[in-house]
């Protein structure tokens, strides 16, 4: 029998697998296996605990000292819950998390051990960085890479190891990771959020981003997954014909959970939740098999770690229950695809969501800064934030199925659109009278506080704004967001700090505060009307009127990392000090390279699979078929059976079977050749010596060869008879039971 076949019979006999769960409510067990800031408190003297929470609030550095009182309590409380291991836990740039398990243990004497961790042991390690991607920097450079301890995100225990969230760095300093540049962007984006606050509220001193991700993902069975090649090395189906009923009827959306899938689900979030990851929401998706996730949203450093620790424990959970969980962006060809939405926000240490807007007009002042920044930002550097989501796999999705295109735009709603219009028609120019700031003073008032209905229908958009806060739903499914949020919070920052500079400049010339604020808010609107768009985002009619705005559309990830050599982008990382040219050289360096390689992987892969795959299932059944022409030439001749009675009606009760016969010959012919021409332009593809010109032939001489490959392969999907096609289908795959 054939693997598909084998599959079939496992995945009929399965039964929903029993999960564990007591009958506790969440807020029983949530976050015990965390070493939250309460039970530091327990573990802690009042001065350490102090000093710890103050280095997490304002990125005070820990001295060895406290270190070491940290680390013997964390020891503590991790060895009271059965610990024996401790690892540095960090995000290098392979997108992967990274942790390498080392024991409490030291020697004792007389043969004995005990358990030991230090301060020196807590704050830093000293990996081997040679294996994890340097963009370079490895070359030029010694190989050693240490990680450090990074204490605004707590420490937590999975399967007996004690997991301490560090950041990477190079022997030398250069960043190897998401997570360092991300906290620095978060810490300038502070800085800036609050001055411009000042202008406002003297009370706020401190401003967080806020992020709540959207995690979508297919499940598909674990057996089926065993019997796809494609899958497994690539984490998406490299061939399949799309099934007869797909998600056209959009009755998957919202629908109820199969049950096998409700257990995997109660069983992750519980170990979700034993993290303190604060996941919320479960729903069905859109395409058939597909599913999403959401917490309760959190600082941005701290929802980061949590998503990739999410993704961890749901790859985990779902082997458990005889399942694989899908990140990629598009594992199944013309169903919708997978992406991770980021909702983002601005909150202050006064408990205010920045972009909520107020009950007054100052507050509405307030809001409409942000709001009109955040517009700002993105206008300026819609190149940037598409780099920031780059991937071979969001290529598929960008511009695919329900998914939004690879131009940037801002989507804010019409009331929103109308408030911005006026003001750009109503304030004037220069000096204000009293009765016109009063005026615009009464028409910003009258915002409502909750716009929710009429700004969250907009699905087309890759940055929408969701009444108090923006959703960018660009960001891949399988991606680390801590990238596009380093991105994000960098641009905006680097805005606010610009509007802060234009401002108080008006008013060192004589202006008052309010009315320097609207004439620069006038001003931003003005700059940024192109990238506002409320239209369909999916439509061909977009892609000519961004054009014709002068919005770039670009499809390729090679093509929309180039932003990546201006000058001006280089200036704004180096300035803001989130990464040198030399790191910035090294990211575009690390993600060339990682596109390289897989759509290289995709290539080989394909090519394998028509041949060990495609081509013997197909010639097994046309033999089967040349058989039976045989015996039917047998037994009709020289007997006249047709209707007619003559022997050419024979041949035509032949002609069907060989038809079939000649069709699959035609076929693995194609699929032969172009198997062949692709193999050679990888050839010469890799003979390329630059690493961006070696990306570019990837994406366009050597892809290309899939969609022909597919096509064909997909044809014989369809004529060759079941049984005796080995891959599952996309009926099968997709229909979780
Ligand atoms: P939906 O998109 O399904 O209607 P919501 O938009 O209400 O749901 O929430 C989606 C995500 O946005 C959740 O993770 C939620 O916690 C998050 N979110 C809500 N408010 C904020 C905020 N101020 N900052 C960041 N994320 C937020
Ligand atoms: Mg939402």
């Amino acid at each position: 029998m054939n693997k598909r076949l084998i599959a079939f019979q496992e995945i009929l006999n399965k039964q929903p697998l029993q999960f564990y769960k007591g009958e506790k409510q969440i807020s029983e067990y949530f976050a015990e296996n965390v070493f939250t800031l309460d039970k530091m408190r327990k573990y802690l003297s009042e001065d350490t605990y102090e000093k710890v929470k103050e280095s997490i609030d304002k990125g005070v550095p820990i001295d060895r000292k406290i270190a070491s009182e940290v680390a013997e309590a964390m020891k503590s409380w991790a060895m009271s819950k059965g610990v024996t291991h401790y690892t540095h836990w960090f995000q290098p740039l392979n997108g992967e998390t990274a942790e390498k398990h080392d024991a409490f243990m030291e020697w004792a004497g007389e043969g004995k051990v005990i358990e030991k961790f230090s301060g020196n042991q807590l704050a830093q390690q000293e990996p081997d960085a040679s294996s994890f991607p340097s963009g370079g920097i490895r070359n030029t450079f010694e190989a050693r890479g240490y990680t450090a301890w990074d204490p605004t995100s707590p420490a937590f225990i999975i399967d007996g190891t004690l997991c301490i969230p560090s950041i990477f760095v190079s022997y030398t300093g250069e960043t190897l990771d998401y997570k360092t540049p991300l906290l620095r962007s978060l810490h300038i984006l502070d800085k800036a959020a609050t001055e411009v606050c000042q202008y406002f509220d003297k009370n706020i001193t401190k401003v967080y981003a806020t992020l709540g991700w959207e995690q979508e993902y297919f499940l598909i069975d674990a057996a089926y997954y065993n019997a796809r090649y494609d899958i497994q090395q690539s984490g998406r189906t490299l061939f399949g014909h799309a099934p007869a009923k797909g998600q056209q009827l959009e009755d998957h959306y919202w629908g109820s959970i199969p049950e096998r899938v409700s257990a995997f689900m109660k069983d992750f979030e519980y170990e979700c939740h034993l993290l303190g990851i604060p996941v919320k929401t479960r729903h069905n998706e859109v395409a058939p098999a597909q599913f999403e996730c959401a917490p309760i949203f959190e600082e941005v450093s701290v929802a980061v770690d949590h998503n990739v620790l999410l993704m961890d424990v749901m790859e985990k959970v779902a082997i458990r229950h005889g399942f694989r969980v899908l990140f990629h962006e598009k594992p199944f060809a013309g169903v919708n695809g997978s992406g991770k939405h980021n909702n983002w926000s601005l909150a202050t240490n006064t408990g205010k969501n920045l972009l909520s807007p107020g009950k007054t007009p100052k507050t509405n002042l307030q809001f409409l800064t942000f709001f009109v920044n955040v517009i700002k930002a993105v206008h300026d550097y819609a190149d940037l934030l598409r780099a920031s989501i780059a991937s071979a796999s969001n290529d598929h999705r960008l511009g695919a199925n329900e998914a939004p295109p690879a131009i940037m735009s801002v989507f804010i709603g019409k009331y929103l659109s109308d408030v911005l219009d006026e003001l750009e028609k109503n304030v004037p120019v220069g000096k204000m009278s009293p009765e016109e700031k009063t005026a615009l003073k009464l028409g910003i008032g009258k915002i409502p506080e909750i716009l929710l209905d009429n700004t969250d229908r907009n699905r087309t958009s890759p940055f929408a704004f969701t009444g108090n806060k923006f959703e960018f739903r660009a960001v891949g499914s399988s991606a680390n967001c801590g990238n596009a949020m380093m991105v994000l919070n960098l641009i905006v920052a680097k805005t606010l700090m610009e509007f802060k500079k234009e401002v108080d400049t008006l008013i060192d010339k004589g202006q008052d505060k309010d009315e320097a604020i609207f004439q620069v808010i006038k001003k931003y609107i003005t700059a940024s009307k192109k990238i506002r768009f409320e239209g369909n985002g999916y439509s061909e009619e977009w892609k000519k009127e961004a054009k014709k705005r002068g919005l770039n559309n670009f499809t390729s990830t090679p093509e929309a990392l180039k932003v990546y050599h201006d000058k001006k982008i280089k200036k704004l990382f180096e300035e803001c000090h989130i990464l040198t040219e030399r790191e910035i050289e090294a990211r575009h360096e690390i993600q060339l390279e990682t596109y390289i390689k897989k759509v290289q992987i995709e290539s080989r892969v394909m090519a394998e699979m028509v041949y060990n795959t495609i081509i013997p299932a197909a010639l097994k059944y046309q033999n089967k078929l040349v058989e039976t022409v045989k015996g039917l030439r047998e037994i009709y001749s020289g007997v006249n059976i047709g209707v007619s009675g003559n022997s050419e009606e024979n041949d035509n009760l032949i002609a069907p079977h060989l038809e079939i016969v000649k069709e699959i010959s035609e076929r693995v012919n194609v699929l032969r050749k172009a198997a062949i021409d692709m193999t050679e332009e990888r050839k010469k593809a890799n003979a390329i010596d630059n690493i961006e010109e070696r990306a570019f032939a990837y994406c366009e001489k050597v892809k290309p060869y899939f969609d022909t490959i597919r096509y064909h392969a997909d044809k014989l999907e369809l004529i060759v008879a079941d049984e005796y096609w080995p891959l599952p289908k996309y009926s099968e795959m997709l229909n979780l039971r």
